[in-house]
């Protein structure tokens, strides 16, 4: 497959070919997602259009109580960034969180936030895949996953996505259809076979987050290894003291975020019962579906209680 491959040099013309494109071509930022997915088959758009030269798209700034970050900066900028660590430790945690030190350095933020929905019988090569049987989500008839179903449960596995949703973060995003900003949870559709709700051709330009002066924040990933791996189970919670409210976001168990948010004090049992309502897993990760709702439980509990709420 020949790829014809675009180098903008602003917002503006990144837009332009897109929308030019017609649906043929997709953004490429560090392309540690979209080009694992083009050697395994799963996407074969004709044209890529390179946004990770875009310097509009580099900032990085603490200012009038919030923090701007640019869809292009890569998750090791965003770690070791000094006023980062003190004021959002908790995004600092996310990010080291993810795959490796070397992919870090290419891996951006934007492109995290739409990293695409995994399962162990689409994430592999289109020999494997067509070895095993087409599932719906490679144009086959249903669901392995789940021995016949007519739905897809590929899991939402951004991790910074729930720490970024946990703060309160919104993000802006460009279109032919204009500019949008919105909060993070609302990038997702939690539909397994079209995982995002944007437009065609959006392109996410900023994420804002709000400072919290008095917020305390909690993070947790579960996978076999302490890096390289995608995670089996993600969940961020930050309270917030002085608005007296908790915000507790989930990846790894749905297929978009599990968002939940709670004026404290709260009921345990009615925030657990309401997070394992919206983490519809089945067994398509590496570690069962019944040790996740287990450690689903486990994070919750241990989450709250050192954010000082249990
Ligand atoms: C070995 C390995 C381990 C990994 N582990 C993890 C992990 O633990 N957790 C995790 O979350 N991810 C993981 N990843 C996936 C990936 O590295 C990260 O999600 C990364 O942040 C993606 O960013 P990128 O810039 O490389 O995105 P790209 O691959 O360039 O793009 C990803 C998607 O986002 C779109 N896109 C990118 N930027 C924009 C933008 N500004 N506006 C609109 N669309 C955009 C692209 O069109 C594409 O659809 C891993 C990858 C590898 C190879
Ligand atoms: S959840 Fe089912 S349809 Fe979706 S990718 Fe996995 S096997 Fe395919």
């Amino acid at each position: 497959m020949t790829t014809n491959y675009n180098i903008p040099e602003s917002i503006d013309q990144a837009l332009a070919m897109i929308n030019e494109a017609g649906g043929q071509a997709r953004f490429i930022a560090g392309g540690t997602d979209l080009m694992v997915h083009r050697r395994q088959g799963n996407e074969n758009s004709p044209s890529l259009i390179d946004i990770s030269r875009l310097g509009e798209l580099q900032q990085l700034k603490i200012e009038d109580g919030k923090l701007v970050i640019g869809a292009g900066v890569t998750l090791h900028q965003l770690a070791v960034h000094p006023e980062i660590e003190k004021a959002f430790p908790l995004l600092k945690t996310a990010a080291e969180s993810i795959a490796s030190p070397v992919i870090r350095k290419s891996a951006t933020v934007g492109g995290n936030l739409l990293v695409d929905n995994r399962c162990v019988y689409f994430n592999q090569s289109e020999f494997w895949r067509q070895a095993v049987g087409l599932c719906l989500k490679c144009g086959g008839e249903y669901c392995l996953a789940t021995g016949g179903k007519k739905a897809c449960y590929s899991v939402f596995v951004s991790d910074l996505a729930p720490a970024l949703i946990a703060l309160g973060a919104s993000v802006n995003v460009l279109s032919s259809e204009g500019q949008k900003a919105m909060p993070v949870e609302q990038l997702y559709s939690n539909i397994g076979l079209e995982p995002l709700s944007l437009p065609e051709g959006a392109l996410i330009t900023e994420i804002s987050v709000p400072v919290r002066p008095a917020a305390k924040t909690w993070f947790a990933k579960l996978r076999p290894r302490k890096s390289v791996d995608f995670t089996n189970l993600t969940m961020a919670i930050c309270f917030d003291e002085e608005k007296q409210e908790v915000k507790i976001a989930v990846s790894g168990a749905d297929m978009g975020p599990a968002v939940h948010c709670e004026a404290v004090p709260f009921n345990y049992e009615d925030v657990l019962k309401s997070l394992r309502k919206n983490c519809r897993m089945v067994d398509n990760l590496f570690y069962p579906r019944s040790y996740r709702r287990k450690m689903l439980e486990v994070y919750l509990k241990q989450g709250l209680s050192e954010t000082g709420l249990l």
